[in-house]
């Protein structure tokens, strides 16, 4: 794979680096989209049963139980190479943010200390009324268990349709996409608002955005550079390019 001087140029002198990842950064760990079909690991998902909290409340065991298997699955899985190299970079650059619209916890699993989780994170738990769940909780019941601070059901702590993105970590995401020199998109189908805004709001802010991803979006015509591939396969090869050391 040969690269673009200016890119290989941008990345060795960015003091400030987002990586900006969608549910492709992961499907190299074996979790695929939301759109992977028929054997997907998100088989047997329904939005507006698993995914909204009129579901979750209309059959809270049912959807506790889910995102409960769910965690299981993913626990079992690695981060890929993708992951490390974004985790790696933090020892190239003064600053390096991670904003993700995955749940997975992969990032952090890769060593990645800056990650911003605009969609939550499967792996903690909040109340419907979002207080967050203290340890004092005992998680691993078959029921939903009540929020010790104000009674009601204790739920995933992820966004589901029909909800706002966590403002607080929102307002981060866009500082950081606004400061950064170097704006990484991996994986994202560019569909998701308004998380898909962020690219551009780093271009318009003097940014250089690079895109990686084996098909289309509508990011291509904007970005700078489009890398048409796998996130596990170009990340590794850009760092060798970028750095000259093997991963
Ligand atoms: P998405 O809208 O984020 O689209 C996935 C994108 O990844 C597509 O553009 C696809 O071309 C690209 N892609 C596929 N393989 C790739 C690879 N190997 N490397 C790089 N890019 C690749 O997917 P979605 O499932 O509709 O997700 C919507 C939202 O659902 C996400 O933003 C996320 O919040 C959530 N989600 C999270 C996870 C997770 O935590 N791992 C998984 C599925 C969905």
């Amino acid at each position: 794979m040969i690269f673009d001087a200016l890119l290989l140029d941008r990345l060795r002198s960015a003091n400030n680096v987002v990586f900006f990842t969608g549910a492709g950064a992961s499907i190299e760990s074996g979790i695929p989209t939301f759109r992977g079909g028929k054997d997907s690991f998100w088989v047997d998902f329904d939005v507006e049963t698993f995914a909204t909290l009129d579901g979750f409340l209309n059959n809270p065991k049912q959807v506790w139980q889910w995102y409960a298997q769910r965690r299981l699955q993913i626990q079992g899985l690695q981060p890929n190479l993708g992951h490390q190299v974004m985790a790696r970079w933090q020892a190239k650059a003064s600053k390096v943010t991670v904003i993700t619209q995955n749940i997975d916890n992969l990032h952090q699993r890769a060593g990645s200390q800056a990650v911003l989780e605009l969609h939550g994170n499967i792996a903690q738990y909040k109340c419907v009324r979002h207080h967050p769940v203290t340890t004092s909780v005992d998680l691993t019941v078959s029921e939903p268990p009540l929020c010790p601070q104000c009674g009601t059901l204790i739920r995933p702590n992820v966004v589901w349709f029909h909800e706002a993105l966590p403002a607080s970590t929102l307002n981060l995401a866009e500082i950081a996409s606004f400061e950064s020199d170097v704006f990484v998109s991996i994986g994202c189908s560019m569909d998701v608002q308004p998380a898909a805004s962020l690219p551009y709001l780093a271009s318009q802010c003097g940014a250089y955005v690079l895109q990686i991803n084996p098909e289309s979006t509508d990011l291509d015509e904007y970005a700078h550079c489009n890398l048409r591939g796998k996130s596990g396969e170009v990340m590794p090869k850009l760092w060798e390019a970028v750095w000259g050391e093997c991963l």
